[in-house]
Formats: structure tokens, C-alpha cells, sequence
């Protein structure tokens, strides 16, 4: 009798172990749209990969435009002081034997590396991992239709259609169909709807099998807020979900890029590198545990709001935040309920954590995180720190 109630601590252990979470999952930073010179960026690969491993990303995904990092590509480097010193620098980084370059009266050209060739200088298993992308640049007479696709292995040539929606639907089906027919886990997304105002609400509520897109964009031209005459794409995001929802389909979830281009200006009129992100929860650093993880709402875009914790239980969304000393915190739940044809902000609270507890007739709920420290380099008017977590359900 006593042997056994030796015993019993240890049966007791064992019990709670078994009901121990599985391994914690890990939070990943990473930017899923940057340019090269492989299109209009303005530096190399190498340089941009280089930039962004040092300043704490896990992943970058290259997306330039109707191109991948294949094949043979010089470029020509015009007489441009900026450019020559971007040269310059490259060259004292990566030196002779790595880059190839020559000299035709007076005129440099440039051989860029190919994702192959540069992939192994960067990537580290658990550390850093760059997922090959292209930005399908499309367009519908004076619309600029783009969207990236991440995760792939072969060019996608713009499909073009009879309207902004078919010219979107086409390439979205391109995407969905090279997924089921090699099974591999791409995903694509509609990069910057007020770009130029290109996309509208009717035409991202019109989409079939869409579940991504860019409620922030760094880049100074896309209107992330909108103006006295369109909408922000904050607004747009549950205005999307309020149909989605109505129309049967599953939400839309919302990215932060940087959509860089430009590495040796800074400023608000530039397309700067480091501006938004996404934070992605999984297991591993690989494309599919990211993207599996994306595809159940396991991330959230930041333009430097850091979460702790975000914790979905028994229909309680807990959310903690990574609080910077003497930085003041709003988060504002913002959602819909049945009946809704506009989005709520259920609740507001200032602090370092906060939590929402869904009611059945709760469509979707999300949170946003503004804080009071400001943006190093922020554009449009968006200059305070933020978070957008994606929206959650109810679910039975
Ligand atoms: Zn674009
Ligand atoms: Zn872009």
C-alpha cells in the first residue's frame, strides 16, 4: 500500500503531461513582397537578403515583377552616382570572384545571381529562409492589377481578362490550379487594392477562392487609407468579410509588406525596406508549416507592434503584448455581428493585454493594436506602431 501510494505523484504527472499543449509553436517575421534588380528594386539580391537577415527576419520572399531569379540577366548600371556606389558597395561585400561585371565603353553591366546561386549565402535551417516568388503584374485598361504568388517553381505570365475581377479570377485560378496539380503549397495574394484605386470592394468581394491580401503596404503610392472619396483597405478588409460571410466563403486575411524597392533612399516618398511584416506561428521555419499556418489565420501584420501571446480558447480571443517600456497600448476589437452591414468596434482598452469573448451571433472579430510610439519611417498617415491580428469565428 505504500509502494503505491509512492506511486501516485508520478501517475499524476504523467496524466498532466498527456494534456500538456503540443511543442510551442514559434513566431516567424517575415516579408512576403520585395523587389531586385531583377525588376525595379534598387540594389541586388544578395544585399537586400543580406539587409533583411540582419535585422531579425526569418523569411523573405523575392517578388519581382513577371520574373523569377533565373536565367541569365545583366544590368546595365547607369552612369548614376547612387547606383555606382550601390555597385560599389556590393562589390566590397561580395568581391571579384563572386560578382561578374565588365566594362564596355564606359558602360557597366552587371550579371545578377539567380536564387540558386544565392539562396546557400543566406539560408539556415531554423534561422532564415527565402521562399521564391514572383509579383503577377497585371492590368485592366488604366488599373494596375497585381498579386503575388509565393511559394512557387515556375513563372506565372499575367493571363489578362475582360474586367479588373476576370483579370484578378484568372491569375488567382492560374495559382489555385498549379497547387492542386503539384501539390505544392503556394499561396497568392492581391497586393494594394487603392493602388492607383484599381481594386474596389465589389471587385474583392466578387473573388472565388481568395484569402489573402495587403491591408498595409509600405510603399507611398497605394493608399492604405484611402481618401475623401475611397475607402481605407482597414475598412475594406471587413466590409470583404461581412460579404465573405454572407456568400458562404471563408474570411480574407490581412498582410503587412514593405513592397521595397528602394535601398538607398529613405524617407516617406521611397519604398523602404523594415516598414511592415507579418508574424507567422508554427512549428518550423519551412514554406509549407508558414503557409499552412497563414491558411489558419496563424499570423498577424505589424508595422512594429510586438505580440507575446495570442491565444484563441472556448471562443476567447487573449491577446498579450510585447510592451515596450513607457509605450501606451490601444487595442480596439473590431467586428460584425449577424445582422451587421457595417463593422463595430466592440471594445476598446489601453494596456499590455486584452481579451474578447465571442457570443454566438458574433460573425468575426479582430484585433488591432495602435500604440503611441512612433513609426521610424512611417508613410501616409499611419505613424504610430500597429498590429492587425486576423479576424477569428465562432466556432461550436
Ligand atoms: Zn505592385
Ligand atoms: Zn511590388
Amino acid at each position: 500500500m505504500k509502494n503505491l501510494l509512492l506511486l501516485l505523484p508520478l501517475v499524476i504527472l504523467v496524466g498532466c503531461r498527456q494534456m500538456d499543449p503540443p511543442e510551442e509553436r514559434k513566431w516567424w517575421k517575415g516579408n512576403l513582397h520585395t523587389h531586385s534588380f531583377w525588376s525595379d528594386g534598387d540594389d541586388f539580391p544578395e544585399m537586400i537578403m543580406d539587409r533583411y537577415k540582419s535585422e531579425g527576419y526569418h523569411f523573405v520572399a523575392l517578388s519581382d515583377h513577371n520574373i523569377l531569379a533565373q536565367g541569365e540577366k545583366w544590368i546595365g548600371m547607369a552612369e548614376d552616382t547612387m547606383l555606382r556606389n550601390a555597385f560599389q558597395r556590393y562589390l566590397d561585400k561580395y568581391g571579384e570572384d563572386w560578382i561578374e561585371h565588365k566594362e564596355d565603353s564606359g558602360r557597366l553591366s552587371v550579371l545578377l545571381k539567380t536564387l540558386e546561386e544565392y539562396r546557400p549565402l543566406f539560408e539556415e535551417e531554423g534561422r532564415f529562409l527565402i521562399i521564391q516568388a514572383e509579383e503577377i503584374t497585371d492590368r485592366y485598361e488604366d488599373k494596375e492589377i497585381h498579386m503575388n504568388a509565393s511559394n512557387i517553381d515556375q513563372l506565372f505570365e499575367p493571363r489578362g481578362g475582360s474586367s479588373v475581377v476576370d483579370v484578378l479570377q484568372n491569375n488567382i485560378d492560374a495559382v489555385l490550379d498549379y497547387r492542386d496539380r503539384t501539390g505544392k503549397a503556394a499561396i497568392v495574394h492581391v497586393n494594394h487594392p487603392n493602388f492607383h484605386y484599381s481594386i474596389s470592394l465589389d471587385d474583392m468581394i466578387a473573388l472565388e477562392g481568395e484569402r489573402f491580401f495587403e491591408v498595409y503596404n509600405g510603399h507611398p503610392l497605394v493608399h492604405n487609407q484611402g481618401d475623401s472619396t475611397h475607402i481605407g483597405t482597414e475598412e475594406m478588409w471587413d466590409l470583404i468579410n461581412l460579404a465573405y460571410h454572407k456568400n458562404g466563403k471563408p474570411l480574407i486575411y490581412g498582410l503587412a509588406t514593405d513592397d521595397s524597392h528602394n535601398y538607398h533612399r529613405k524617407g516617406s516618398t521611397w519604398s523602404n525596406a523594415g516598414r511592415g511584416w507579418i508574424m507567422v506561428q508554427a512549428d518550423t521555419l519551412t514554406p509549407e508549416a508558414l503557409i499552412g499556418a497563414m491558411e489558419s489565420g496563424r499570423f498577424y501584420g505589424s508595422t512594429g507592434v510586438v505580440l507575446q501571446d495570442l491565444i484563441n480558447a472556448d471562443n476567447t480571443i487573449a491577446l498579450e503584448i510585447s510592451a515596450e517600456e513607457g509605450v501606451e497600448y490601444k487595442i480596439d476589437w473590431i467586428g460584425a455581428r449577424e445582422g451587421d452591414n457595417a463593422p463595430t468596434v466592440f471594445k476598446s482598452e489601453t494596456g499590455q493585454r486584452s481579451s474578447f469573448s465571442m457570443s454566438e451571433d458574433v460573425i468575426f472579430v479582430r484585433a488591432r493594436i495602435t500604440s503611441d510610439k512612433r513609426h521610424s519611417n512611417p508613410v501616409e498617415n499611419l505613424v504610430y506602431e500597429m498590429a492587425w491580428t486576423q479576424p477569428f469565428e465562432y466556432s461550436d
